[in-house]
């Protein structure tokens, strides 16, 4: 394999320049997030949800542990499998790659999730007690980490068979644990089947709003009735992934789609951090029940709606534009020319920040934790969190941008000088 390793860095490698802390990261971050994960969850279900404690709060083996859960999470996996397979909805193509050809992908998502919905309608009328997986929250969170790492493992390997040019840029450093966490293969498949896009909004994403409906029927055993900031969270939430899955043919221009490789940053990005951190309000509702006034909901109701159509108008016109310059939703709008072929917007939303959807989505973020009170930090962890990521990602894009884009990226700087926030970033 050392030799493939050797092989593959001189027939292509592309990149030497290391990403998230390069091989210390790649050490520190496959450890440390799960167990934040564990730790998350562990600190929501306390009765105290204090992040101060030390030592810091641990979860009893035994909590671990349940034979129901990789049979759930398995079982969860095939389902999505079997929707993904569906011959539902249209096929649609990727952008080209570096051997000139596009990949196809099926864009059926939505109806995976409408599917979903009405198979648990279906196992709530038979009795089901959603409400049990508040319980198995951890026992799922460590069947679904351990599935990242093989999954990773296997996709590490399976990379060495692939041809260079199916290889990410930046994955292939010839530096085993970078790679592992980076990605090395940029499309893996089996058949038609594509790994990377099936588990980018699929599993995870409807993980993460079974989970919150899970905790709101908890609420519902344990006080009679879901409370107006669980309702909250959950509609919030849920209008978030559902927009991301009737949408799900924009995730096809993203980063993650056209840049990353897949690797274990995806593999548990996807699986394990996004349905078991992205929804800990919930979790910590169960335990802290919050009332929110009228008025209260209201201007955080607002809050959201106003980030959401923000983060939906600027993606939305950011896709229009590269996938048809001419569309007259788009062909109006201020551009400036770059050496690639490809313009830049420099109106409409992108003249406003050079990242607006970020704004919009952070603006979300923090709607999300306003109904959890000011009595903990805990439920600030997703806006905290993603307030950090998305800095750093714009900071990635604005590298690769400057790479790919030269001197008209400079000049769109110089034309909207503010990155995500206007007139303070
Ligand atoms: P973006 O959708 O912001 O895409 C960035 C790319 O857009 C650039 O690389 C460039 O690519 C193109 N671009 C940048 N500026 C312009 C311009 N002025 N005119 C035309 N094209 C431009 O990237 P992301 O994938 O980071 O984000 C997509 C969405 O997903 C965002 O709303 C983000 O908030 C959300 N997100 C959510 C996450 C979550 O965990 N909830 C995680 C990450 C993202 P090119 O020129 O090559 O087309």
């Amino acid at each position: 394999m050392r030799s493939n390793i050797q092989d593959s860095k001189h027939r292509s490698s592309h990149t030497t320049e290391q990403e998230f802390g390069g091989t210390l990261g790649a050490i520190c971050i496959p450890i440390f997030l799960p167990l934040t994960v564990l730790l998350l969850i562990t600190l929501c279900q306390s009765p105290d949800a204090s992040v101060l404690q030390w030592p810091p709060l641990l979860p009893s083996s035994e909590r671990l542990w349940d034979p129901l859960a990789p049979m759930l999470v398995l079982g969860w996996m095939a389902l999505h499998a079997v929707l993904y397979l569906l011959p539902f909805g249209k096929v649609s193509e990727g952008l080209v790659l570096r051997d000139g050809t596009r990949l196809k992908y099926p864009i059926n998502g939505f109806y995976g999730l409408c599917i979903t919905g009405v198979l648990l309608m279906l196992f709530m009328w038979l009795g089901a007690p959603l409400g049990f997986l508040f319980e198995l929250l951890l026992p799922l969170a460590m069947c679904a980490t351990a599935l990242s790492f093989l999954l990773a493992v296997y996709l590490y390997v399976r990379s060495f068979w692939a041809p260079p040019h199916a290889l990410a840029l930046g994955g292939n450093t010839g530096n085993p644990l970078y790679d592992f966490y980076i990605g090395r293969e940029l499309n893996p498949r089996i058949g038609n089947f594509d790994l990377k896009y099936f588990c980018e909004l699929r599993p995870g994403l409807i993980g993460w709003v079974v989970i919150n409906l899970g905790m709101l029927m908890k609420e519902v055993e344990l006080r009679g009735s879901p409370s107006l900031a669980m309702i909250m969270v959950n509609s919030f939430q849920l209008l978030y992934v559902t927009d991301a899955l009737w949408n799900e043919e924009a995730v096809l221009t993203t980063m993650d789609i056209v840049h990353d490789g897949f690797g274990f940053m995806l593999t548990f990005g996807d699986l394990g951090w996004v349905p078991f951190t992205y929804g800990l309000q919930a979790v910590f509702l169960v335990m802290h029940p919050q009332h929110i006034s009228p008025l209260k909901a209201a201007a955080i109701i607002t809050l959201n709606g106003v980030g959401y159509y923000i983060f939906r108008k600027s993606n939305s016109q950011k896709n229009q534009f590269r996938r048809d310059p001419t569309h007259p939703s788009v062909a109006r709008l201020e551009t400036i020319a770059t050496a690639t072929g490809k313009r830049l917007l420099v109106s409409g939303w992108w003249g406003f920040v050079r990242h607006p959807n970020y704004l919009g989505d952070m603006a979300m973020a923090l709607a999300w934790s306003l109904p959890c009170g000011f009595s903990h930090l805990l439920p600030y962890f997703y806006v905290i969190y993603f307030t950090i990521l998305l800095i750093h990602r714009e900071a990635r894009d604005e590298r690769q941008c400057r790479g790919k884009y030269g001197l008209a990226w400079d000049t769109y700087c110089r034309r909207i000088p503010y990155r995500i926030f206007p007139y303070i970033y």
